[in-house]
């Protein structure tokens, strides 16, 4: 295995907490990536991993990520996320608040949220220990959910893709592939069929099939094993990372890709220009998933829903400003859209060390 020291600085954190706890069972990373912009806000995550090396790459990833997105997105915070290695079934009170203790001796430097298999009632428990968390009920005086924001604004840069593609942004007709019917999922099938589209979707648990085919008739329910092999205009992976890989990309027959997922390309560096050369247009997921951060951290600033809608909007057209980019620089969209968040990254660094 690759020192984990080698890793951390060859992908730039900053600091890496490792938190244990025997009595409640806790095992968790947070990974504190850039804190240039102001303190390093990303949620949890809960995941029985097959490894803690897996874990440790994921919260890696996935605090990165949240460094482009909160950048790339005109938020005043860094990027941090935290993994905890658990069945989800595991989760308890005491769980969460001893977790919540664990936040709270960062002092303000990570700021947690709600990510894969948490919810705002095990905010509400980390908020008992600490007030550097976000996503919090509304009746405990948070935004609550993330999720709806978060598919509308993928669902906005899905249909900047689209004029971008098809040079109209209507999805009506276009056969989209939601993969993953879980909390952004359902509300990205909602606009969808709203707009017209023809939604496939798939998931491995079938309790979410069953109850998305419930509320949206229309939809057609597809076996997850073969997705691949299907036609399709457009693909929304809203599961996990890293299924746009060698396999995959072999197979797809989409134009576009866009979906919620964080970490969709196994290799931005492989497999972001392999989907130029297969005329497939790329919706980086960093910039299109980021309307969830831009609602918590609403919170930290006295929240405002008219703010958060538009900044949400704003996904269409900084998508299509990132196309733009990429064209002008030679390189696929998840770079470009790199280079937008490093650059402002950069400047307020250089802006800062002036004061
Ligand atoms: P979720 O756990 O509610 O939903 C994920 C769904 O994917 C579940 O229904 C699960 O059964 C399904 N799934 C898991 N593995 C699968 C597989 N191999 N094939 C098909 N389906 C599979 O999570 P969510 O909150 O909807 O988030 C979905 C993705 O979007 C995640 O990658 C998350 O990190 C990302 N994301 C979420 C938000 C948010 O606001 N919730 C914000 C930004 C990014």
């Amino acid at each position: 295995m690759q020192s984990i020291f080698d890793r951390v600085q060859e992908m730039g954190h900053e600091q890496v907490v490792f938190c244990h706890d025997p009595n409640s069972g806790l095992n968790a990373i947070i990974a504190i990536h850039n804190t240039t912009l102001g303190p390093a806000l990303g949620g949890t995550r809960v995941w029985n991993y097959g490894s803690h090396e897996d874990a440790l790459i994921d919260a890696l990833r996935l605090s990165r990520g949240m460094t482009y997105k909160n950048a790339i997105s005109g938020l005043n915070i860094g990027g941090g996320k935290a993994v905890i290695i658990a069945d989800p079934s595991m989760k308890s009170e005491a769980l969460w608040r001893r977790y919540g203790r664990f936040v709270n001796s960062l002092n303000g430097k990570y700021i947690t949220a709600e990510d894969v298999n948490t919810n705002t009632s095990d905010m509400e428990f980390v908020s008992l220990e600490t007030k550097f968390v976000t996503g919090v009920p509304e009746y405990a005086g948070g935004s609550g959910d993330p999720s709806p924001f978060t598919a509308r604004g993928v669902y906005m840069g899905m249909k900047a893709s689209a004029k971008k593609a098809y040079g109209n942004d209507s999805l009506a007709g276009k056969k989209v592939l939601v993969q993953g019917a879980g909390h952004v999922g359902q509300y990205l099938i909602g606009h969808l069929v709203e707009e017209g589209a023809k939604v496939m979707v798939s998931d491995i648990d079938q309790a979410k099939l069953k109850s998305a085919s419930e509320k949206y008739r229309s939809i057609e329910v597809v076996d997850n094993a073969t997705i691949f092999d299907l036609d399709m205009d457009i693909y929304a992976p809203c599961a996990l990372g890293a299924t746009v890989n060698d396999e995959t990309i072999s197979k797809l027959k989409c134009s576009i890709i866009a979906g919620a997922a964080n970490n969709q390309l196994a290799d931005e560096n492989i497999h972001g220009p392999q989907l130029v050369k297969k005329g497939i247009l790329y919706g980086p997921d960093f910039l299109i998933n980021a309307g969830g951060v831009i609602n918590v951290s609403a919170e930290l600033d006295g929240y405002n829903i008219g703010k958060v809608n538009s900044a949400v909007e704003r996904i269409y057209q900084r998508t299509l400003d990132i196309y733009e980019l990429a064209e002008k620089e030679n390189t696929h969209p998840q770079a470009a859209a790199m280079i937008m968040a490093q650059k402002r990254i950069d400047d307020i660094a250089k802006m800062k060390s002036r004061m």
